[in-house]
């Protein structure tokens, strides 16, 4: 069997990261992460001017950078399980483009929860592991229990920038659910349990899928 292509689809804060590490680990797939690739690059200069700017208002970075690193990370992999994209139509209609999934899946979440779990969030500044202060603190504070990293707080990760956030997904991202719903492609998973009771209704899905 081909390795399986997974989308995961979820507001700011769902754990799409989370969930995606353990997809990653257990099928042997890449992740493949447009936050991640775009902290990395930053300050990359496009013509579009560089991604700091729109990440930390909270604002989409303009379509044709993010499409170009999707494709070129799509392009070498096998299976993979994409995080952090589409999020608005423009990028769903050129994802249809250039590949076909097995599972989209929604990691449903409400957003007075999303607030909280963006406001604690704390990542590894070495290897990118996911922490939260309250809901999974590591054993040592600010210390990533996997590397001994240091944990740092992003800086889209305030108040403000949250609520940005979550509005840009209500009228921007929104739609590309409602689009896959409206396909009959999506899955819907509780996002509310611990990270293991999502885990194990993400992985009874794509048990069903692939
Ligand atoms: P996303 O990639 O969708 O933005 P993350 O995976 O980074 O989401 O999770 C956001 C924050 O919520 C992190 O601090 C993470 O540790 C925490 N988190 C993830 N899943 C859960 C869960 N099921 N319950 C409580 N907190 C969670
Ligand atoms: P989240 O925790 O909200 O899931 P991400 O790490 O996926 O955060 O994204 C952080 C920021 O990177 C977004 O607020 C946005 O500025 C930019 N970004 C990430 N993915 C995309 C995308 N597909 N299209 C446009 N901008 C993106
Ligand atoms: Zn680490």
């Amino acid at each position: 069997m081909s390795q399986p292509k997974i989308l995961l689809l979820g507001p700011p804060g769902a754990g799409k990261g989370t969930q995606s590490k353990n997809i990653a680990e257990t099928y042997d797939v890449d992740h493949v992460t447009t936050g991640d690739a775009l902290r990395a690059n930053k300050d990359m200069e496009t013509e579009h001017g560089t991604p700091r700017s729109f990440m930390e208002a909270g604002e989409l970075v303009p379509d044709p950078v993010v499409n170009e690193i999707v494709q070129a990370a799509l392009e070498d992999a096998d299976g993979f399980v994409l995080d952090g994209y589409p999020r608005n139509l423009s990028q769903a209609e050129y994802l249809d483009d250039i590949t076909d999934l097995d599972l989209v899946a929604l990691l449903d979440v409400d957003h007075g929860e999303l607030v909280d779990r963006l406001t604690g969030r704390r990542v590894c500044s070495e290897c990118g592991a996911n922490y939260h202060v309250e809901f999974s603190p590591p054993e040592e504070e600010g210390v990533c229990d996997e590397c001994g990293g240091e944990l740092i707080q992003r800086d889209d990760d305030n108040e403000e920038t949250v609520k940005e956030r979550l509005n840009v997904f209500d009228e921007n991202t929104q739609p590309v659910i409602d689009y896959y719903d409206d396909e009959g492609e999506l899955v819907r998973i509780d996002g509310e349990g611990t990270p293991d009771e999502v885990w194990a209704d993400l992985q009874a899905a794509i048990e069903d899928a692939v």
